[in-house]
């Protein structure tokens, strides 16, 4: 059975006067213990934010593929691991789009992050224009097969199928269409790494809220949601590790 993630992302969003926010979301993760929760900040804030969010793992968004190196502006998995981060989210489709990274990128990233000690949040997900084409689970399944790092394993690796057209637009394929690609991509994860497939979590994100989070997780092959706008708030946050609560004891 695999437990149920919950992840935040904040992409460019969080300054020290949002740390509040982490300490709420952070006891909402120890009121439901039944449910994972993780959030993933900016890296300016990965230390206070785990300074703050006692129990609550603290991502980043984004490393270099390199441990070490002339890579200016980079950060490494270990400079990451140093200030408190124990996951990383890789290949989101935002850097795919605005920095240009390819499925060999969040490969080469993945397999660092795991090196380095942390946990990986790999993104996969089609454009509109592919969905259109009719390309949607070819996509996904290409996209796995040239970003899953070797030794793949439930342990250390989830896997987000993010539409790149959901994301932060209010739009969310059919459930039918969520469970679709999630058959795809377990049988991808199952191609490839064999029965170790079934411990690797993969996550629906794309316009999750309160208000359809328990219908989305309840979708065959949906383990968790990866949550961007409705993370920044506990307001928002809190319903839906709440959802996904209470689908576990349901
Ligand atoms: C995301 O950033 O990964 C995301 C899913 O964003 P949103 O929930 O805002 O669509």
């Amino acid at each position: 059975m695999r437990r149920k993630l919950v992840a935040g992302n904040w992409k460019m969003h969080g300054m020290k006067g949002d740390l509040p926010q982490v300490a709420e979301i952070a006891a909402a993760a120890r009121a439901n213990p039944d449910v994972d929760v993780a959030l993933c900040v900016p890296f300016t804030l990965i230390e206070a934010a785990a300074g703050v969010g006692a129990g609550l793992p603290i991502g980043a968004q984004d490393l270099h593929e390199n441990d070490k190196g002339a890579h200016t502006g980079c950060i490494s998995a270990a400079m990451l691991t140093e200030i408190g981060a124990t996951l990383t989210i890789v290949g989101h489709s935002e850097r795919r789009g605005d920095q240009h990274e390819t499925s060999h990128d969040a490969w080469a990233k993945s397999a660092a992050a795991h090196r380095g000690g942390l946990k990986v949040i790999l993104c996969c997900g089609e454009t509109d224009a592919e969905r259109d084409a009719g390309r949607a689970e070819r996509i996904v399944q290409s996209q796995i097969e040239k970003s899953l790092p070797d030794g793949a394993s439930g342990d250390w690796l989830t896997i987000a199928y993010e539409p790149r057209w959901a994301i932060g637009t209010g739009k969310t394929p059919t459930l039918e269409d969520i469970a679709a690609i999630h058959a795809i991509a377990r049988a991808k994860l199952r191609q490839m790494v064999g029965d170790a497939a079934d411990g690797i979590r993969i996550l629906y994100g794309g316009s999750v809220t309160g208000a359809n989070a328990a219908a989305i997780l309840a979708v065959d092959n949906v383990d968790g949601a990866l949550v961007g706008g409705a993370s920044l708030t506990a307001e928002k946050f809190v319903p839906i590790i709440e959802a996904a609560a209470s689908l576990r004891q349901g």
